[in-house]
């Protein structure tokens, strides 16, 4: 998405763009693919940073103007409600505020107070500094609030969609997952990815860039520490006056030749399952658009110790969104929860495929709703971290690439950028963004 949008900047002010991808179809694993029949999205539960066309200012407006596609062409269904389900709360948030608010002033009376000072500090820091140090998420929301448990509310759906640190992130990323999901909220494109996805590619050969897909590559070359250009895994050598790379940090160092330093791998992966249903979600009863549960007493988001754990997760009902029209969909449901990379590629082929078995069937029976939905499946798919590695290359299948971020886009190497995960803008509207103001801030001067 970052490689996109920032080929898209840059080809739009004359710039000569080649974009390059390993893959036959662009999004990373946010992309899509057909099987028996079927089309489905692969990573998209929901576009975040939902905001009206008139609110300017907003991330999702903003890099729409940037990019110069019309709001009303991403033709953007809105979800219902969503809800983040604890063993003895729960609490549902809209992309109207107010419902958030008013669940925390029910289940957490004594929070209340303490819960909008940090909104307030939340919309008031400045989390977009390209130079701000690492500070623990953690300790600052335990600085407004004293519940564990409603701490732990309002970070499980921060952390599931978008730290790559365990159990804690950066204050800044925390901000602007919190803004983009509980200030914003949660849409997508009526037709999934797919449409977001055509959009830009449309807009990318329009503007004159060329786009190869199927072409990896295999070394970034330097000559003088400056980028000169790629070889490409066919053996191919492109030379170039700057080369943007959205691979992430390690995985740019690996094809620099450089070593990747201790800490730069990130290590959080997910299992996912997606199951077509016989009768729509909304017909059994299930309401919400996406839940973010936790099934213990404390939330942990970690590597898991075996190959996966379904003790948290995030359950996503994308019937569950506001459409409104006539069109008849599937029941879809889709399961997310935490994984060990090392674990599964460990595994034998007769183990992978029982495994993947076995963590869809507990995913449905952590689910709070299995009895409703166990025997209504009509088709299953599921993935695996060493799928997140096939679509996306990161090291360790990490969902959320390096728990290292490169604000400021710069490597060592010169003419080299950074755009992406990486650089510590997450999600679809993040990753669009960051290849934005990559391009904006090195090579549209
Ligand atoms: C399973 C999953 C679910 C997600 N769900 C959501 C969601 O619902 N909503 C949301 O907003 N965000 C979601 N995200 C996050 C979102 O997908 C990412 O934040 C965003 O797409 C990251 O974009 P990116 O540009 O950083 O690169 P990536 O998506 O990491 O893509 C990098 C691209 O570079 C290509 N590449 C890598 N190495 C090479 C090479 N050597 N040569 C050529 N090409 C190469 C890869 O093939 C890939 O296409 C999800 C992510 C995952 C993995």
């Amino acid at each position: 998405m970052s490689g996109l949008a920032a080929g898209i900047r840059l080809a739009h002010y004359g710039k000569k763009v080649l974009v390059l991808e390993k893959h036959a179809i662009p999004g990373g694993l946010n992309s899509h693919f057909s099987k028996d029949g079927r089309r489905f999205d692969v990573g998209l539960h929901a576009m975040t940073n939902f905001v009206e066309r008139k609110q300017r200012s907003a991330p999702l407006t903003k890099l729409l103007r940037q990019l110069r596609i019309p709001y009303d062409e991403l033709d953007l269904v809105e979800q219902s409600y969503s809800a983040i389900d604890f063993p003895e709360n729960k609490i549902c948030f809209g992309n109207s505020f107010t419902m958030m608010s008013d669940e925390i002033a029910r289940e957490f009376p004594s929070e209340v107070d303490g819960f909008m000072k940090l909104v307030e500090h939340v919309k008031t820091y400045d989390d977009v500094s390209l130079d701000a140090k690492y500070i623990s998420a953690q300790e600052v929301v335990a600085s407004f609030i004293q519940s564990k448990v409603l701490r732990d509310m309002i970070f499980c759906p921060v952390m599931y969609y978008g730290s790559a640190v365990e159990d804690d992130m950066d204050f800044s990323q925390f901000c602007i997952m919190f803004k983009s999901l509980y200030l914003e909220g949660f849409c997508r494109p009526r037709t999934g990815v797919r449409h977001l996805l055509r959009i830009l590619r449309k807009k990318l050969l329009e503007n004159g860039a060329e786009v190869r897909m199927k072409t990896g590559v295999k070394e970034i070359l330097r000559h003088n520490n400056k980028a000169i250009g790629v070889q490409l895994e066919n053996g191919e050598t492109i030379h170039a006056q700057n080369v943007l790379s959205s691979a992430g940090y390690g995985e740019t160092l690996e094809m620099l030749n450089d070593e990747v330093p201790a800490g730069v791998a990130g290590e959080l992966s997910f299992v996912e399952s997606i199951l077509v249903l016989d009768t729509p979600v909304k017909d059994l009863g299930l309401d919400e658009t996406i839940i973010f549960f936790n099934r213990e007493e404390e939330f942990h988001y970690r590597k898991t110790t075996s190959p996966y754990s379904c003790k948290s997760g995030v359950i996503c009902m994308p019937g569950n969104f506001n459409y409104d029209d006539e069109v008849e969909r599937e029941g879809l449901v889709r399961f997310t929860s935490l994984a060990n990379y090392y674990l599964w590629k460990e595994m034998d082929e007769t183990t992978y495929r029982r495994t993947k078995e076995e963590f869809v069937k507990e995913q449905i029976n952590t689910s709070g709703f299995g009895d409703k939905i166990r025997d209504r499946v009509v088709y299953t798919d599921a993935f695996t971290p060493l799928t997140v590695k096939k679509f996306t290359s990161h090291i360790n299948g990490a969902i959320y690439g390096s728990p290292i971020k490169v604000k400021s886009g710069a490597f060592d190497t010169e003419n080299l950028y950074l755009c992406g995960t990486d650089q510590g803008f997450l999600g679809i509207v993040g990753a669009l963004l960051s290849g934005i103001s990559i391009s904006n801030k090195y090579l549209l001067l």
